[in-house]
């Protein structure tokens, strides 16, 4: 940690010169020195489903920001603040959605359309405050609107909207901890409350979540000197089939041997992923990309437009982004080559044509739709609680069928992405940056 102190010195000067110095997108922060304090502990909940009393264990994934000016007003913006619930029965929420997978994840975010905002004690050592949030859980996904797909490439679950009542408590004053990089125990209480909703006709239970952690560990570092890097799970899923081929011998006219004919999707992972990290890498967010999960169920192959549901339905996996790779689409051109199931929510998913890797076209498709499960829709589109509008001339612009997205990635981008999978960890200030700021500087998207 020592070293560290003497970095500051060497590395503000090259700083102050890259690109990645200006702050102006941070409006509601001052211009001036900002901290960001991130954290991800697990825990144990004592919840409700109803009448149902659980006890589902979890993960919390914050990341809040602060200046000096915004503590002399005991102001915290609570930049991400996200929970999930791994193996929570989904019978309890609705038995009205049939899933073959009957444990899934319940996750917890604040709502993209509300003005959140945390308290800072000096007196009490606490940062505290009520915030708007939206529930999903993994069998929502099914609800997941349009179903059509013809004007996009991407469907939005719905989710619940509940009120969550934040409070963590500070072993030391945040105004004593002003070093480049520090480190903090707190106890956190959250108690989330939903009534019962109505969601698309779906009648969901009263929800309640109470997490206490008298244990919680917090980092918190200058982001003059440091930058929070985030990092996503993606788990993909190929489908293998088998074909029975007669192959006719050379010297043997009327003799046939029969050769077994194995195929294996998945040429779109190689073809996205260098685009896919580059793009991301510019925004901060790296990926973890697990070994792929092969299906043997030949009929997805070629997946007919109905079919997705019971094809998404297949692999449900509580802490990563499933990404499934069929052959072609029937009709090809489906959804522009690929689309994703819920933007912004744990439960997102995505379904890619290796058609886009076999016309080799469309290097920006698998990071854009990475994009959608960031939690951003196409730049003209309305804002909802999970999913809010992009900057036009970057990859997340719709692109059509063998057309490719623009490689070019935003701050702002940068600045509105979310997923409650998502885990923050702190790193020196690298060099790689975005290419635009906003709209109005990124160019247009055709
Ligand atoms: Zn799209």
């Amino acid at each position: 940690m020592k070293a560290i102190q003497f970095l500051p010195a060497i590395l503000l000067l090259f700083i102050i010169q890259s690109k990645i110095f200006s702050q102006e997108h941070l409006s509601y922060i001052d211009k001036q020195e900002y901290f960001e304090i991130i954290s991800q502990g697990e825990f144990q909940s004592k919840s409700q489903i109803g009448t149902k009393e659980i006890n589902p264990g979890g993960q919390i994934n914050l990341k809040f920001q602060y200046s000096k000016k915004s503590l002399e007003e005991a102001q915290i913006i609570p930049k991400n603040l996200n929970i999930f619930f791994q193996n929570v029965d989904q019978a309890l929420l609705t038995d009205k959605i049939k899933t073959q997978n009957k444990y899934g994840s319940v996750s917890i975010m604040l709502d993209r359309r509300a003005k959140n905002f945390l308290k800072y004690s000096k007196r009490n050592n606490t940062i505290a405050g009520k915030l708007k949030v939206v529930i999903d859980a993994s069998i929502f996904n099914q609800l997941a609107e349009p179903t059509d797909f013809k004007e996009t490439d991407l469907a939005l679950t719905p989710v619940i909207p509940a009120e969550m009542y934040f409070e963590i408590k500070l072993s030391e004053k945040l105004e004593d901890k002003q070093d480049a990089l520090n480190k903090m125990n707190a106890e956190l209480i959250i108690n989330v409350k939903s009534k019962a909703y109505d969601l698309q006709g779906v009648k969901i239970p009263a929800l309640q979540f109470v997490i206490e952690e008298s244990n919680f560990k917090l980092e918190m570092a200058d982001m003059l000197l440091f930058e929070s890097v985030q990092t996503l799970c993606l788990q993909p899923v190929f489908i293998r089939s088998y074909k029975l081929i007669w192959k006719e011998s050379a010297n043997w006219p009327f003799l046939s041997t029969p050769m077994l004919s194995v195929h294996t999707t998945g040429l779109g992972l190689d073809f996205g992923i260098p685009a896919l990290r580059n793009q991301w890498r510019k925004a901060d967010v790296v990926f973890e990309i697990r070994e792929p999960i092969i299906l043997y169920n030949p009929e997805f192959r070629i997946m007919d437009v109905d079919e997705r549901t019971d094809l998404l339905d297949l692999v449900d996996e509580d802490d990563c982004i499933e990404i499934y790779f069929v052959q072609e689409f029937n009709p090809n051109d489906f959804a522009g080559g690929g689309f994703t199931m819920g933007s912004g929510t744990a439960s997102a998913k995505v379904v890619s044509s290796d058609e886009n890797a076999f016309w080799g076209v469309d290097e920006t498709h698998l990071a854009h739709e990475v994009g959608h499960v960031l939690g951003l829709r196409h730049p003209n589109a309305e804002a909802t609680s999970t999913s809010v509008p992009g900057s036009t001339g970057t990859l997340i612009c719709p692109s059509g069928f063998r057309n490719d997205n623009p490689p070019f990635n935003s701050l702002e981008n940068m600045n509105l992405i979310n997923n409650p999978l998502l885990q923050f960890s702190f790193q020196i200030r690298s060099t790689i940056t975005n290419d635009c700021n906003e709209s109005a500087d990124c160019g247009s998207c055709n």
